[in-house]
């Protein structure tokens, strides 16, 4: 083979290399980072617990905070002693319209109003006069809906108090955030297949069971197995001999939750 056709199969060679290496680049998932800002159990020191839950999530393309929790103050606690900085949000996704997941919304938006808001269809107008409108974008959430690649909303659910949830799309399944689960986790996990057709990776958040008999606890585990639901942590509003019975169930793929937690999805 002459030198010029040994430089011109080099060539060749570089420049499939470098297209694989950057279509692989483009295609990975940056990996989950899941920060927990408010819950009703205490993870990490110096962070305090109160009633209510709030979740941080950094990874996707957009930075978004799942609920806010009841009491500003321990929400601004919380995010100061998880070093959290309120403008790298993007996006705010509330469950639903209780204080518990409600409570510190104006407050965030007050230290960064340049974000979307996205809030069930049936309480959206609440807030969208309360909203500083050249900066924040409320979004009323009706159907199953995108907010950006690889993060969904459920959709409003339920028939009493309404509700939506978040679900990722990961290379490890779905994993799906739960405020208090109102509308039925079970009825969340099934919409969550609906809305995708995956499997399920990992479902956390407050699962609303605190006046479930241990039977019924244990069949909606039963449901989350026969689901193929990998990983669980039950927490907020889900009573503590309920969370007892999915730690029991999930042994090493339970994951505690509680303020200051830290959950890293590793997707590469
Ligand atoms: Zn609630
Ligand atoms: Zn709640």
């Amino acid at each position: 083979m002459g030198i010029g056709k040994k430089i011109v199969l080099l060539t060749i060679l570089v420049v499939v290399f470098l297209f694989v290496f950057f279509f692989t680049l483009m295609g990975a998932q940056k990996d989950l980072k899941f920060t927990i800002l408010y819950d009703n159990y205490v993870y990490k020191e110096g962070t305090k617990a109160d009633w209510g839950f709030s979740c941080l999530v950094e990874g996707p393309e957009k930075t978004i905070l799942f609920d806010t929790g009841t009491k500003p103050a321990i929400l601004l606690h919380n995010i100061e002693e998880m070093n959290v900085d309120l403008n790298k949000i993007d996006a705010v996704v509330i469950s639903h319209n209780h204080g518990d997941h409600t409570g510190g919304l104006l407050t965030v938006l007050k230290i960064n109003p340049r974000v979307s808001v996205y809030l069930p269809v049936s309480f959206a107008s609440k807030y969208e006069q309360k909203v500083d409108k050249d900066k924040t974008r409320v979004i009323a959430v009706n159907e199953s809906m995108k907010i950006c690649k690889d993060v969904y909303s459920t959709g409003e659910m339920g028939t009493g108090i309404k509700e939506q949830s978040l679900i990722l799309d990961t290379s490890k399944g779905l994993v799906i955030v739960t405020g208090c689960s109102h509308q039925g986790i079970v009825n969340i996990l099934k919409k969550a297949k609906e809305v995708l057709d995956k499997d399920i990776y990992m479902v956390f958040g407050g699962f609303h069971l605190m006046r479930h008999s241990d039977e019924e606890v244990k069949d909606i585990i039963k449901i989350f197995k026969e689901m193929g639901v990998q990983k669980c942590g039950a927490t907020h509003c889900t009573g503590d001999r309920q969370i007892e019975l999915f730690k029991k169930a999930y042994g090493d793929n339970y994951v505690p939750i509680g303020t200051g937690n830290i959950l890293k999805i590793d997707l590469k």
